[in-house]
């Protein structure tokens, strides 16, 4: 590529590829399948819920069962109406925790503002749990044990390794301290471990000047869900940015009238960047081949190290 670079007379970063890597690691997944069912392995199948119809949620269920399909993981979705209570919502989870032919189960979030999230995350059986929610995983993560590889964050650490990017040594700058992206990524790269072993700062809405600790970042992961708040001067050169926001923005040159950006403003952070991760095709299918890889660690095909 440096010939480009000498033609442009510009920067041109790296894109880190969600998109492909995560179609190869499907197919790997198949290959291991096919390989376990003539082993005679019980096909891998999981359970998702949804507690009402919120629309982002229906897209990303679509996204798992999509990729369950291609690899051969068996799939069932149920829909609960909004106003199922807690009462209800444990009845479902245990019938499928009690059904051995389930290997894992998801209840989507957000759920309606009526139902304790806490306690949901507790009713899923903890070896079912492919989320990494339920606080036996997380601490079985914490301790570095862990069953399960919390999806989102273990997609990004996947990503960046794929690409020759190991966080060990490095300045990794997290923006947003949430359960399901932030904290389990502060962790896991903090951890003695492959994909760890990095410097780790998390900021969050209530840190102060923020542009000037990410300009100190070797590796930068936004996960924020504020369109393009990350603008070309809050970065140094030679960062690597991995923008895990999915936002919507109007766009009436679209049919269905908004486009989806990231948390960082791309056309300006990109030419300083020495990797980016785009979003959509970056952290977000990444995210949907480490679950479709919990739910074949819960079936007995592989565990988190293979
Ligand atoms: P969240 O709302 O739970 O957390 C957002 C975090 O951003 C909070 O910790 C908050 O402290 C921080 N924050 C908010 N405003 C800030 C500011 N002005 N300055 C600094 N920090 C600020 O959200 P989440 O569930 O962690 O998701 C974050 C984004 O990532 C969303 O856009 C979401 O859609 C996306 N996401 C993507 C994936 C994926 O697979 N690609 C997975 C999960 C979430």
């Amino acid at each position: 590529m440096e010939w480009l670079y000498f033609f442009k007379g510009i920067n041109v970063a790296a894109i880190l590829d969600g998109k492909a890597l995560s179609s190869r690691i499907r197919a790997d997944l198949k290959v291991k399948l096919d390989q376990g069912i003539n082993n005679g392995l019980p096909r891998p199948f999981l359970t998702t819920m949804q507690v009402g119809d919120d629309l982002p949620s229906t897209v990303y269920i679509r996204a798992k069962q999509r990729a369950c399909e291609e690899i051969g993981i068996g799939f069932r979705h149920f829909r609960l109406p909004a106003e199922t209570g807690m009462d209800a919502l444990r009845k479902a989870v245990s019938e499928v925790n009690d059904d051995p032919s389930v290997h894992g189960l998801l209840v989507q979030s957000p759920l309606p503002s009526h139902l304790n999230e806490i306690e949901v995350q507790r009713m899923v059986a903890p070896e079912k749990d492919v989320d990494c929610f339920h606080p036996e995983n997380v601490g079985l993560l914490y301790i570095g044990n862990a069953r399960f590889r919390p999806c989102t964050a273990a997609g990004i650490i996947d990503l960046l390794l794929a690409y020759g990017f190991d966080p060990a040594g490095k300045n990794v700058v997290i923006i947003g301290r949430s359960v399901i992206v932030g904290r389990p990524l502060a962790l896991m790269m903090m951890l003695k471990a492959r994909g760890g072993n990095a410097t780790v700062t998390v900021c969050h809405s209530r840190t102060r000047d923020l542009p000037s600790i990410t300009r100190q970042a070797d590796i930068l992961v936004p996960a924020i869900g504020i369109a393009e708040m990350i603008r070309g001067d809050w970065v140094k050169e030679g960062v690597i940015v991995v923008d895990v926001g999915i936002n919507r923005i109007p766009d009436a040159t679209k049919k269905r009238g908004y486009r989806l950006v990231g948390d960082v403003a791309f056309r300006e952070v990109e030419p300083k960047a020495e990797a980016i991760a785009p979003v959509p095709g970056g952290v977000g299918p990444m995210t949907v081949a480490i679950l479709s890889r919990n739910v074949m660690n819960a079936a007995g095909y592989i565990d988190n190290y293979s």
